[in-house]
């Protein structure tokens, strides 16, 4: 038999945190319990009836089942910077600050080929989305992490990186609202984070897949290209997977500085060859016409995340209330490590929640919960976590 071994690569790739929950998981459920899952963060609601009907038109049209373009189509990119128009004010031009990705993880992992040379080094907050320094790492590069504290709102503690490390750094991926602390940035926060990059020539990589579901409309999340000097540094991955209940139409958007832009669709242009055009087609729908349904998608959250946040706080465990997203970020009980609270409450009461060091080092001692299913279910759930 041939062997065949794995590139360095992947053999870097740290091991699957959750397959300990995992196992567990499938041990509980060989016992016959009713698992209830509030770990992975994927609408349980369907996409719009409209999304659908536009995606069943673009099926009829044979021009569709072609070779899309690898940038997306130009009524696609120009849905895309009417949204960002209509949304944060932010004027973009369709043709250079914008191209559209295969779902907003695929272009934050070709990113780093696009910028990233063997040995540079790149700044990644953390508890984070792995997808950030796994791509970094596959790049080449070296990956500092920088620890999203509660102390500081979870955000970076900017003064406290040195300017030897800023001087170094090519690049810093941040991420709000934050997946998984539920955390939101201020415009002075981008503000400072804008000049130290300027300063230092850092790219700032904004992941904004949650910047739609919010709960307060007087405080609705920025955009980091609405700050002043924004599209100077920075490239923002946005997606139309959350607000529009999409995951499994891969359809996202990378948009901002022209030349980031650029890099990364000369990767793409060598990689894929775009999105189906009927999915596009669906996408300027959603962009267009979704705003009532992201509206009823966020009441319904809110009602989940109210409904969780009070049992929680009933039952004793401190947790902050989510201005953004669909997690609820808390604090495992005293006396517990993340790993140990959450094998306990998926052996005991068989509802899965995700431990916070699976995100990162700074995640222990927090654990999260994902809002993404039914009020019944949920409301279960808790009542289970409030009996043990
Ligand atoms: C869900 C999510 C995304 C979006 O992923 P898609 O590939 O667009 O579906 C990006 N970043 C974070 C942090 C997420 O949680």
């Amino acid at each position: 038999m041939a062997e065949f071994k794995l590139a360095d690569r992947l053999a870097a790739v740290p091991p699957y945190l959750f397959a300990q929950i995992d196992k567990v998981k499938a041990e509980v459920a060989a016992r016959g319990v009713d698992i209830i899952s509030l770990g992975i963060g994927d609408p349980d609601t369907p996409t719009p009836q409209f999304v659908l009907d536009a995606m069943r038109t673009a099926l009829d049209d044979a021009a569709n089942h072609q070779y899309p373009s690898y940038v997306g189509m130009k009524e696609y990119r120009t849905a895309v910077s009417d949204w960002y128009k209509t949304r944060f004010d932010v004027d973009l031009d369709a043709d250079n600050e914008v191209v559209s990705l295969i779902g907003s993880k695929e272009g934050i992992a070709h990113f780093p080929l696009a910028f990233v040379n063997p040995g540079d080094l790149v700044l990644v907050c953390t508890p984070n989305y792995p997808v950030y320094g796994i791509a970094t790492e596959f790049a080449g590069g070296t990956v500092q992490y920088v620890p999203l504290l509660e102390d500081n709102s979870f955000l970076p503690d900017l003064d406290a990186i040195d300017e030897a490390t800023w001087e170094k750094a090519k690049a810093i991926f941040i991420n709000y609202p934050n997946n998984p602390t539920a955390a939101t940035a201020d415009e002075s926060f981008y503000r400072k984070l804008i000049d130290i990059a300027k300063a230092h020539n850092v790219i700032i990589v904004a992941d904004a897949a949650y910047t739609e579901i919010y709960y307060d409309d007087a405080n609705k999340p920025l955009s980091i290209l609405e700050v002043e000097g924004g599209k100077d540094v920075a490239i923002e991955f946005n997606s139309l997977s959350k607000p529009y209940n999409m995951t499994g139409w891969r359809v996202g958007m990378a948009c901002g500085n022209e030349q980031l832009v650029r890099g990364l669709g000369k990767i793409k242009e060598n990689v894929d060859s775009g999105i189906f055009q009927a999915v596009q087609l669906a996408g300027i729908a959603a962009l267009r016409d979704g705003e009532p349904f992201v509206a009823g998608l966020r009441d319904m959250y809110k009602g989940r995340r109210d409904l969780v946040v009070n049992a929680l706080q009933k039952a004793g465990i401190k947790c902050n209330i989510p201005d953004a997203t669909f997690y609820v970020w808390s604090h495992v009980p005293d006396g517990y490590t993340s790993s140990e609270f959450v094998t306990k409450v998926l052996e005991e009461t068989g509802v899965v929640l995700t431990p916070g060091n699976g995100f990162g080092a700074p995640g222990e001692g927090y654990f999260r919960i994902s809002l993404t299913v039914n009020d019944e279910r949920l409301e279960e759930a808790v009542s289970r976590i409030q009996k043990l």
